[in-house]
C-alpha cells in the first residue's frame, strides 16, 4: 500500500495538472513507499504566481515584522510538538538514521526561534550624506519569491534553514525537494499553513530537477534562488539565474580535511573522525572525508580507528541502535561502488570496510582508504559516502597544504592540545567553518557555507535574514 503525498499550492493540497505521478523508495529496502505529484512548468508557474501574489496581498505585505516573528515562532513549537512523526517520515524517505534525524529535529526549533527574534531586528540606518540640505536612509527590503531548491539527505534541516530567514524578511516561497526525499518537507508545509501564515506564501512543488527544478530557477518573477546540492546541479542553476538575475546562494559539497596532530587527545579525534565521516553514512556537505594524520600518532590512530568502527552497527535506520543506515538512493550507492573501485585501481590499501554488507538495502560499509597521494581521485573528488582517504603528514606546513589542495573549502576539524596551533591552523585552512577538537558543532547563530566548488552565500547567524533582503536608500530634499 504506497503513501500519496501531494503538493500544496496557494493552501490546497494539489496533484499535478497532467496528474503525471512518480515513486519514491525506501532505502533500507529498495521498495516503492510512496507516490508523489510530477510537477511541470505548468505547476511551477502555479506556484510561483501564487507566492508573487501573496508576497502583495495586505495579508502578508502589511503585517508587522514583530507578527512575521511571532508566526515564525509558534511554526518552531509546532515542528517541536511534531518532531517524531518528521523524524519518522524523513528516515523512511532517505534512510537517515532515526537517531540523527531526531537530532535535528530536536534542534529545528531553536533555529526557528532564533530566526524569528530577527524578523523585527533588521533596521535600516540614516546616511551621513556629504550634501546640505538632503537627508537619506536606508530601508532593508524583502526580495519577493524566493526558490529553495533542497537535496535528500538532510530535506527538513536544509529547508528550515532557508524558509525562516526568507520568511523574516518578509518573503514569500516556492520550495522544490528532492524527487528522492519530500515526504518531511510536505508535511512540514503543512504546519506553516497551522501556524497562521496566509495562503501562498510557502509553496512546495515535488518532482526531477531538470523538469520542477529547472522551470523553477528560470522562472521570471522569482527574485531569489536558495540552492543546496551538487556542483555540477549549480552550474545549471547559475545559468538559469543568467535569466531571471535571481540573487543566488549556493550551498555545494565539500572534500573537508580532519587533521590529527601528533599531540591530539586521541580518543577524542578517534570519535571526531568517526562522527565527521560516517554519520549520515558520509552523506552530509560536511563529512570529513580527508582524514589527515600526522606521522608521530598515525599508527596509533590507524590502529585505535579500525577498532572503533569494527563496532558501528549497520542496520535498519528506524531502529535506535544502528549506527548507520543505507545509502539514499541506489544511484548513490552505484557512485560510491564505482568510487572506491577506482581508488583500488589508482593503488590504495583498503584498510576498513570496500564493500557492501550481505543484506538487502543500498548499505555500504564504513571504509577506510590508506591513501599515498593527495593526487588521487578519491582524495580530490567528493564520495558523498562512508569513505574516508586517509592521508599522512609531517608537519604543520604540510597540513595546511594538503587541507587547501582542493577545489571544494566547506569545512575543517583540527585536533591538538596546542591552543597557539590550533588558532595557526583556522587561520590558514581555507574552508568557511573550522571546528577545533570538535567536528560538525552546528548552532543557529553560526553561519555554513563555503568558497570556491562549496559554492558562496552563508545560511544561518544574524547575516542570513539580510541576505534575504536588500537596502532601498530613499533621498529627501529638504
Ligand atoms: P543534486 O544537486 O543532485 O540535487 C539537489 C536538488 O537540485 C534536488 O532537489 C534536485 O531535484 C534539484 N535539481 C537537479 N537538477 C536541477 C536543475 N537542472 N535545476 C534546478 N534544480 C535541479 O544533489 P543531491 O544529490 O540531491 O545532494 C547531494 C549534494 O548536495 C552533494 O554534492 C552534497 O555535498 C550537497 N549538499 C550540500 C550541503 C551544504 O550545505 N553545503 C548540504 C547537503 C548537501
Amino acid at each position: 500500500m504506497l503513501t500519496e503525498f501531494l503538493m500544496l499550492v496557494n493552501g490546497e493540497r494539489v496533484s499535478a495538472r497532467s496528474g503525471r505521478t512518480y515513486r519514491s523508495l525506501n532505502p533500507a529496502t529498495g521498495e516503492p513507499w510512496s507516490v508523489l505529484p510530477d510537477a511541470d512548468e505548468a505547476d511551477v508557474d502555479g506556484a510561483v504566481q501564487a507566492a508573487d501574489a501573496a508576497f502583495r496581498d495586505a495579508a502578508w505585505a502589511k503585517l508587522t515584522a514583530t507578527a512575521r516573528g511571532k508566526l515564525l515562532r509558534r511554526l518552531g513549537d509546532l515542528i517541536a510538538e511534531h518532531a517524531g512523526e518528521l523524524a519518522e517520515l524523513e528516515t523512511r524517505d532517505n534512510g537517515k538514521l532515526i537517531r540523527e534525524t531526531r537530532g535535528q529535529l530536536a534542534y529545528l526549533p531553536e533555529f526557528f526561534h532564533y530566526t524569528a527574534g530577527l524578523a523585527d531586528k533588521l533596521e535600516g540606518g540614516t546616511l551621513p550624506i556629504d550634501k546640505a540640505d538632503m537627508f537619506a536612509f536606508t530601508v532593508p527590503q524583502p526580495l519577493g519569491v524566493v526558490a529553495a531548491i533542497v537535496p535528500w539527505n538532510s530535506p527538513l534541516y536544509l529547508t528550515a534553514i532557508k524558509l525562516a530567514p526568507a520568511l523574516a524578511a518578509g518573503n514569500t516561497m516556492v520550495i522544490k525537494p528532492s524527487e528522492h526525499a519530500s515526504a518531511s518537507i510536505l508535511r512540514m508545509a503543512e504546519l506553516v499553513a497551522q501556524a497562521g501564515f496566509p495562503a501562498g506564501v510557502v509553496n512546495v512543488v515535488t518532482g526531477y530537477g531538470a523538469g520542477a527544478g529547472a522551470a523553477l530557477t528560470r522562472h521570471p518573477l522569482v527574485r531569489r534562488v536558495a540552492f543546496t546540492g551538487g556542483p555540477a546541479t549549480a552550474r545549471h542553476v547559475v545559468r538559469a539565474t543568467a535569466d531571471n538575475f535571481a540573487k543566488l546562494s549556493l550551498e555545494l559539497g565539500g572534500k573537508s580535511a580532519n587533521i590529527v596532530f601528533g599531540d591530539a587527545d586521541l580518543g577524542g579525534a578517534v570519535n571526531g573522525a568517526v562522527a565527521g565521516i560516517y554519520a549520515a553514512s558520509g552523506q552530509s556537505c560536511v563529512a570529513g572525508s580527508r582524514l589527515l594524520v600526522q606521522d608521530a600518532i598515525y599508527d596509533r590512530f590507524v590502529a585505535a580507528l579500525t577498532e572503533r568502527m569494527k563496532r558501528i552497527a549497520i542496520g535498519d535506520p528506524i531502529d535506535p541502535a544502528s549506527d548507520m543506515g543505507p545509502m539514499a538512493t541506489e544511484q548513490q550507492l552505484g557512485v560510491v561502488e564505482t568510487m572506491v573501485a577506482r581508488a583500488r585501481e589508482q593503488g590504495v590499501t583498503v584498510l576498513a570496510g570496500g564493500k557492501r554488507p550481505d543484506r538487502a538495502g543500498w548499505f555500504y560499509e564504513p571504509t577506510l582508504l590508506e591513501c599515498a597521494s593527495d593526487t588521487l581521485d578519491i582524495v580530490q573528488n567528493e564520495v558523498f559516502g562512508p569513505v574516508a582517504a586517509l592521508l599522512r603528514f609531517r608537519d604543520e606546513a604540510e597540513a595546511v597544504a594538503l587541507a587547501n589542495g582542493t577545489e571544494y573549502a566547506l569545512a575543517a576539524g583540527i585536533w591538538t592540545r596546542d591552543l597557539a596551533r590550533g588558532h595557526r591552523m583556522a587561520r590558514d585552512v581555507h574552508a568557511g567553518i573550522v571546528w577545533v577538537n570538535t567536528y560538525r558543532a552546528v548552532s543557529a547563530m553560526a553561519p555554513i557555507g563555503g568558497y570556491g566548488a562549496s559554492g558562496y552565500g552563508r545560511e544561518g547567524g544574524i547575516h542570513s535574514v539580510l541576505d534575504y533582503t536588500e537596502p532601498k536608500t530613499v533621498w529627501v530634499n529638504l
